[in-house]
């Protein structure tokens, strides 16, 4: 097909034409944001389709996400008429590594049905190697082994090839060995982690180069999106695939790498025109994606950074709106005001899924969840959990459920060993075959075996410990506030003890959301007002069709664009992120700053940014100061926005102004507020049943007890035959023939 006859290639400029027709040879194509880089790539693959130059199974194209995949068979449909089919190599570097190593699973001494781990059941069998190395997973945490042993994945290094320095830093000196040990017991359960499918498939490659070349001679063309965002196994991966034909290009953007704390190295591309010379490199500068001022502001911020091959960017858009700038007192605030724009704007005629919210840190969410689901604005969380479904949120959640609702089951099955109490599976199918026997709930059949022998002595004190601490949280209920026991809760029980100690790179986000969770149960009356919100926000199913506002991370939007962005938070240890600031060197400032870039060339038209005076991080209140960010993005480019305080100028917005201004009793009265209280007096009709009364029910209707007698030949599971000696209600004190006398609950005995 000649160019005048292939439509896809019109509406290309000259740059992304060259790029899309170089065919044969590396290609690197450099560029910033919007400029067609995706669209460069999705292209060529048509190209090559329509041309013929190879059959859909013959190109290998890596994509960051699976959804980008998706997008990308769609759009190249699109493009060349008809659904394509046998695209199989098309996918991120885990579902193409994933496919490889099943087709090959023997030579990594796996069979083709392996599991692939997630990060909990990793942590899980990563604590099994330590325990059983004899190693204290109190001082060197199962997390912390995966961090590194997920790095050196990373970094392409197996077992043998760590540096000893590096293996010395776990456990003195253990690292590489607890890694070997993880490695043969994943073989064992014919498991692999994220990590294994890529770098299992390298090993595979080196040490079998029959298979390598089968693949060399099979990928006649290899494309690959977000370079930037590669790590050096994926490096050395794309490089050994592509050594022979070297049909090869790589589309990226230095400015957007956010990914530096996962292993991604931006030194690939500087790698790519040595590794492959001769290189073409196509510079793309015209953006097609946003307004000139949106240009303006995200590239005057970038250019802050040192670390950047540099680039410059133009568009032909019309000018467009300034980036908007706004200040508000606090986060609720913010919330308060983006929702009641996301309204205003759909009044227009915008779309709601032509918005975005772009939050750098994820508890962030929690405010505009809340919000969203109080004005009934649809909304969907990109790239993750909605933050009420969290893990973490989820356990305190259940701490809470128990305290109000001892009757709760599931929420006691959830949080009874965890943190880890030494109540192993053992202990809880007690708990259970005793609560099946009564019906009655977990936690009253525990109430009861603790003050028995059908547990051994240390669970028994354990599962007593817990029964007791909740007994006494529940007292505490109707004389301290709500916040106040939640807080209790989270650090008697050990639960935030738990991710204190936890050094895996989740565990302070996990800390920041416990802390916004307990801030938000400030908007209601008492427990049973937040727990019955919680209930009603679980209802609200997440399927993702339909026309919604959309909720992400920035780090999650790479790629993605939308009309409108709001970008909330931009406060100095927020965003810039504390983590960043407290790093020595400017690296970690500069990946925050890169993040504030890809945030802002999100937007096509709108871009709003805004930061809060006070916001509530480390349970205390912070008058917080307005990111550098801000005061990075060139002035003409901006419009601080009039607020409801009269500030013109967002210099003047220092965090006093605000105190004064609210104390001066300015407007606060809050929406929220009254929704939360009415959603409380409904609640109360539905508080569950009261455990005292329930407590006497169970009484009454089990009349099972009284029917043995002293005298009476019995036998137990797990103490054999005996004979009842004693009778309290339905606690028997039986002597058993061979384990002697013991206290033990009548369900579990047999009449012989
Ligand atoms: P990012 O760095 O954010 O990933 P990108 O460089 O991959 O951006 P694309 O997403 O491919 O950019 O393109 C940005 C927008 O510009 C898209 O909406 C795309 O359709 C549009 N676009 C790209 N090239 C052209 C063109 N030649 N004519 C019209 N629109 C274009
Ligand atoms: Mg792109």
């Amino acid at each position: 097909i000649s160019a005048m006859r292939a439509p896809y290639l019109e509406g290309l400029n000259a740059e992304q034409r060259e790029a899309v027709e170089a065919l044969d040879g590396p290609v690197l194509v450099l560029a910033g944001a919007g400029t067609g880089k995706t669209r460069v790539l999705t292209t060529r693959l048509a190209h090559l389709l329509a041309t013929r130059r190879a059959y859909p199974s013959q190109i290998l194209a890596v994509t960051f996400t699976n959804k980008a995949a998706r997008e990308m068979k769609e759009r190249i449909g699109r493009l060349i008429g008809g659904v394509v089919e046998g695209m199989q190599w098309l996918g991120t570097f885990h579902a193409i590594g994933a496919k490889m190593l099943r087709r090959h699973a023997e030579l990594a001494g796996l069979r083709s049905d392996f599991t692939i781990l997630d990060a909990d059941d990793q942590v899980r069998l990563m604590k099994q190697i330590i325990q059983a190395a004899n190693i204290d997973e109190k001082r060197w945490p199962a997390r912390q082994l995966a961090t590194y042993i997920d790095g050196w994945k990373n970094r392409g290094l197996t077992p043998g090839k760590v540096p000893a320095g590096e293996a010395q830093s776990f456990a003195n000196g253990k690292g590489a060995e607890l890694y070997q040990a993880y490695q043969l017991r994943l073989k064992v359960l014919n498991a692999v982690d994220f990590g294994d499918l890529l770098l299992e498939t390298l090993r595979i490659f080196q040490e079998h180069p029959e298979v390598l070349v089968e693949y060399q001679d099979r990928f006649k063309y290899m494309l690959v999106d977000e370079y930037q965002d590669t790590n050096v196994a994926q490096y050395l991966w794309l490089r050994l695939l592509a050594q022979k034909n070297r049909n090869i290009c790589c589309v990226g953007d230095d400015d957007q790498s956010i990914y530096g704390w996962r292993g991604a190295e931006v030194d690939n591309i500087l790698r790519f025109e040595k590794d492959f010379p001769g290189a073409k490199v196509v510079r793309l500068e015209r953006n097609y994606r946003s307004t000139p001022h949106i240009l303006g502001a995200a590239s005057g911020l970038i250019a802050a950074n040192e670390a950047r091959l540099g680039k410059t960017l133009w568009t032909e858009e019309n000018e467009g709106e300034k980036v908007r700038i706004s200040s508000y007192w606090d986060g609720e605030e913010e919330a308060r005001n983006i929702a009641e724009e996301v309204e205003s704007l759909q009044r227009k005629g915008h779309m709601l899924h032509e918005m975005a919210i772009l939050v750098r840190a994820s508890f962030q969410m929690r405010e505009f969840e809340d919000r969203f689901i109080n004005l009934g604005i649809p909304y969907r969380v990109v790239g993750g959990p909605r933050f009420y479904e969290r893990a973490e949120i989820r356990d305190a959640n259940a701490y809470l459920r128990l305290v109000a609702q001892p009757d709760d089951n599931l929420a006691f099955e959830r949080i009874v060993n965890k943190p880890k109490r030494g109540l192993g599976e053992v202990a809880l199918q007690t708990i259970h075959q005793l609560a099946n026997a009564r019906g009655v709930s977990l936690m009253r059949a525990a109430r009861e075996i603790i003050t028995t022998e059908e547990l051994k002595p240390a669970p028994r004190r354990a599962l007593a410990g817990f029964v007791e601490m909740v007994e006494r949280w529940r007292a505490l209920v109707p004389g301290m506030p709500h916040t106040e026991l939640a807080e209790i809760i989270l650090d008697e029980s050990g639960y935030t003890e738990m991710w204190q100690n936890d050094k895996s790179a989740e565990a302070p986000g996990k800390l920041e959301n416990l802390k916004e969770l307990v801030r938000s149960m400030e908007q209601f009356d008492d427990l049973q007002g937040y727990l019955e919100h919680i209930s009603l926000v679980m209802e609200i199913e997440s399927q993702d069709t339909g026309d919604k506002v959309n909720l992400m991370t920035l780090h999650s939007a790479k790629g993605l664009e939308f009309d409108t962005v709001f970008l909330p938070g931009w406060e100095e240890g927020l965003f810039p992120h504390q983590r960043s600031l407290d790093q020595s060197g400017v690296a970690g400032l500069e990946e925050e700053r890169r993040l504030a870039y890809v945030g802002i060339t999100r937007a096509r038209k709108l871009s709003y940014i805004s930061f809060a005076a006070n916001r509530r991080i480390h349970a205390l209140w912070q008058s917080a100061i307005p990111s550098r960010f801000i005061d990075e993005i060139p002035k003409e480019h901006v419009e601080v926005a009039e607020s409801a305080m009269g500030a013109s100028s967002f210099q003047n917005y220092a965090p006093s102004r605000f105190s004064q201004d609210f104390a001066s009793g300015s407007d606060y009265s809050s929406p929220g507020w009254k929704r939360a209280q009415t959603m409380t007096r409904t609640t109360s009709k539905v508080r569950p049943p009261n455990l005292e009364v329930s407590a006497e029910l169970v009484a009454t209707s089990d009349p099972a007890a009284a029917s043995y007698r002293r005298g009476e030949r019995v036998f137990h599971q797990k103490f054999g035959y005996g004979e009842v000696t004693a009778i309290d209600g339905n606690k028997l004190t039986v002597d058993f023939d061979k384990a002697g006398r013991k206290k033990v609950i009548d369900s579990f005995l047999e009449r012989v």
